[in-house]
């Protein structure tokens, strides 16, 4: 033992022999009144939380060094000549003298602000000591995550957390954690395609993003609200929402000195609009398709989505409806379609809703016809006997020609829509189907080949205008 051979009256190495077990327990690398989280540290460093980061150091001939400090030493590289002595000393193991190795000077090192930020990112948390002090714990983080997730806020607080305030701050740090990754991403994607759906004065943007070692992203990107209607509009809330992602900390609650900055950054959004390719606008108020010819417009409006049109009449009554559904059933008995025949009241500005009603007439013509006449018969002197009555004298076979190609034509462009829509579109094959789209409309229209194929709704409705059916006792109609 040293202490047994040394001749030194004032030996640092004796003094840690004697004193060092009631010192290390002194010098903890986490200090309690930190009151830090350490749920989130990894395994390995959870261990040493409670270790003292006071060891001693023997040099290269196995001669004692001295005493130093751990977290210090490992952040030595970061120490600039200016920093204290004793950190410096601590840092390269070099406290040797009687007079160093003395409890009063290690608590000097304890308390050091140097000391502390070493000992942080020695544990690897990514800040310095006093910014989590006091912060919220992780299973706190985790209820008001729960709560947020369920779809409703937490506008009361949350029992065992906080009121309101503090969950509205809390929400934002989860809401800010997840944008920095994404921010992150974004840095390095390559490319980005954005996919706007507006409605109701809402505009929510979800973007995806691939890197050029092929990784992928998706999500959302922002949701703006109260930016007025039509495209320009539109466009300028998207660009609003770009500068926003740019923007470190955006719509962080009453920010105070260091913490909460907003922080733009110019070049990340240059490069949102570099690494953009394509842009996708689902809005609802922008689908007007169909309303471009007025000719298509009349005879949609006449038919389909008019009040006084035979289909909405159908659409807005259940007994209507269970007529055309056996009417259905007994023009054509072998086909499945029970319940999905039924539900022609579908949301007015959905495109795809205008579709399957169109579709509907068209392909059900004779059940409409019939349910028409029922219609007639049974409310006679009533208003909806009048709808029929004016369907029934009013309806033109040029008319119905033009919605079952609008049917085709919809179709078409309801196989593109939803191809877009999807959230993993592949933007590779886009072209593709573009070019595939625009080729299938010109083929059926252009080149006139609409009625020559056996499944398009043209030729379908080609082969009902050549039948003649009986109706209105006794007088023949074609239809
Ligand atoms: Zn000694
Ligand atoms: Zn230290």
């Amino acid at each position: 033992m040293h202490i047994n051979f040394c001749k030194e009256a004032n030996c640092g190495r004796c003094k840690y022999i004697r004193l060092g077990d009631s010192w290390r327990t002194k010098t903890p690398l986490l200090q309690p009144q930190w009151k830090l989280d350490v749920s989130c540290l990894e395994v390995s460093m959870k261990k040493l939380v409670d270790q003292s980061w006071l060891e001693e150091c023997f040099d290269d001939d196995g001669r004692w060094q001295g005493l130093g400090c751990i977290a210090c030493s490992a952040a030595r590289p970061k120490l600039s000549k200016g920093s204290p002595a004793n950190a410096r000393s601590f840092a390269d193991f070099n406290v040797s003298s009687a007079n160093a190795c003395q409890m009063s000077n290690l608590m000097r090192h304890h308390a050091m602000d140097t000391h502390k930020d070493a000992v942080m990112s020695f544990l690897g948390m990514p800040a310095k000591y006093d910014e989590f002090r006091g912060s919220p714990r992780l299973e706190e983080f985790k209820a008001v995550f729960d709560a947020i997730s369920t779809g409703t806020a937490p506008s009361a607080g949350i029992d065992g957390v906080g009121d309101k305030n503090k969950i509205v701050k809390m929400t934002f740090c989860l809401a800010e954690a997840l944008t920095r990754q994404d921010r992150a991403f974004m840095r390095d994607a390559l490319m980005s395609s954005h996919r706007r759906d507006e409605s109701g004065g809402r505009l929510a943007i979800r973007c995806s993003a691939t890197t050029s070692s092929l990784a992928c992203r998706v999500f959302h990107q922002s949701t703006q609200r109260h930016f007025g209607t039509g495209a320009t509009n539109i466009t300028m809330a998207t660009e609003k929402a770009w500068r926003e992602f740019a923007t470190v900390n955006y719509g962080c609650p009453r920010p105070k000195q260091s913490i909460g900055i907003l922080q733009y950054d110019e070049d990340f959004f240059n490069h949102l609009r570099t690494i953009h390719r394509q842009l996708v606008i689902d809005s609802a108020s922008d689908e007007r398709t169909f309303k471009v010819d007025q000719k298509m417009a009349d005879a949609l409006e006449k038919y389909i989505m008019g009040k006084r049109g035979i289909i909405h009449l159908i659409g807005c009554s259940d007994v209507f409806g269970d007529w055309f559904e056996d009417f259905v059933k007994v023009m054509s008995p072998d086909e499945a379609l029970g319940g999905l025949v039924r539900n022609l009241g579908m949301a007015k500005h959905r495109f795809s809703s205008i579709t399957k009603r169109l579709g509907r007439f068209v392909g059900k013509i004779g059940a409409v016809f019939l349910t028409a006449q029922k219609i007639r018969t049974a409310r006679a002197g009533r208003a909806e006997a009048d709808v029929a009555e004016q369907f029934l004298a009013g309806f033109r076979e040029d008319e119905y020609l033009l919605l079952s190609m609008m049917s085709d034509a919809a179709d078409e462009a309801y196989c593109f829509t939803t191809f877009t829509d999807a959230e993993d579109m592949d933007v590779a094959i886009q072209a593709d189907e573009v070019a595939n789209f625009v080729e299938n409309i010109e083929y059926l229209f252009l080149e006139k080949n609409a009625h020559k194929l056996t499944y398009t709704y043209t030729s379908f409705a080609i082969s009902q205008l050549a039948k003649t059916v009986n109706v209105n006792a006794g007088k023949a109609k074609r239809y």
